[in-house]
């Protein structure tokens, strides 16, 4: 039977008991770090797999780090809570793992991260897909920049930082677009709101650096391996300006939510034929394979769980 579950204060509950108190102080000032990890369901396997679940944890560590946050959970013991709810809900569809470490003292008027003391949170959702189709997505350029380093740091996911994404989504779905692609400070290409960008020209895949404000992303990881390893391609990390992206041969974006989504336009300049690209297919399609079981490569990537 499926029951909607948490884990909540150490414990699974109902979902409906993990509640916090309106004097929570996350909730006042998005002191948070969460992730967002996907389990993808095989029918045939008849098994769940959780995609690069350490990785997830690992940077959801980094975070809490980078928040003087303390759990008394390390990266394995947070993979078994994970596993364990998953086999307690007994979800068999595609579901979203939502980990949440936030600052839980009920103290509003303090801006100090080492006097408020923190909690582990989990939940996990059914999630289908999240950009709704096969083709090309039509972009725009944010009028919001993607916040520096300097102001808060985007390599990992702090829940306050989101509130630069959601303007930038938001701003561009009103306008009639897919998907925002936020430039830093500088001016250079960051990323999307909530996905790494991938522009190819010549042959050669080109990345954003991680240093140019964008978050360490896993899939990103994923898209630069899978280019190498299967289909050789050059990989080239580097700062990137708008214009390039407007003269690429193909651009595309990656994350766990979006998967690898390719892009058709931005700010209603067609990319090469505005179709989806042969690299990028062929990227996506391997990717989509590993993430469910279906691919003897790259089997490290996942956790299998009978549910
Ligand atoms: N950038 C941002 C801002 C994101 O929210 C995400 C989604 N987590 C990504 C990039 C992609 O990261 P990942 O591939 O690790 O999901």
């Amino acid at each position: 039977m499926v029951k909607s579950l948490a884990f909540f204060q150490g414990d699974i509950v109902p979902i409906e008991q993990a509640k916090v108190s309106v004097m929570t102080h996350a909730l006042h000032y998005g002191t948070a770090v969460f992730e967002g990890i996907r389990g993808n369901w095989n029918k045939n396997k008849n098994s769940m797999y959780i995609f690069r679940m350490k990785e997830h944890y690992e940077r959801l560590i980094q975070g809490c780090k980078m928040m003087m946050m303390d759990i008394p959970y390390d990266v394995d013991d947070l993979c078994n809570i994970t596993v364990d709810l998953i086999q307690k809900s007994g979800l068999k569809e595609d579901v979203y793992i939502r980990p949440l470490v936030y600052k839980s003292e009920e103290r509003v008027a303090n801006l100090m991260l080492h006097k408020l003391s923190s909690d582990f949170t989990l939940i996990i959702v059914p999630f289908g897909a999240y950009i709704d189709t096969d083709g090309a997505i039509n972009c725009c350029t944010s009028s919001w920049r993607r916040m520096d380093d300097t102001i808060i740091p985007p390599r990992v996911k702090i829940s306050g930082h989101y509130v630069n994404s959601i303007l930038a989504k938001t701003e561009a779905v009103l306008a009639g677009f897919d998907e925002a692609i936020l430039l830093n400070q500088d001016g250079n290409v960051s990323e999307g709101s909530g996905e790494n960008l991938f522009l190819i020209y010549k042959g050669v895949l080109n990345t954003p650096l991680v240093a140019d404000n964008n978050l360490t992303g896993i899939t990103r990881d994923c898209a630069i391996k899978l280019a190498k390893n299967e289909f050789g391609l050059e990989v080239v990390e580097r700062s990137i300006r708008r214009s390039e992206l407007y003269l690429a041969d193909e651009v595309f974006l990656t994350g766990t939510a979006a998967h690898i989504t390719p892009v058709g336009s931005l700010d209603s300049r067609l990319i090469a034929d505005g179709n989806v690209g042969k690299i990028t297919k062929n990227i996506r399609d391997i990717y989509l394979k590993s993430i469910r079981g279906d691919n003897e490569s790259y089997q490290e990537w996942l956790t299998e769980v009978k549910v």
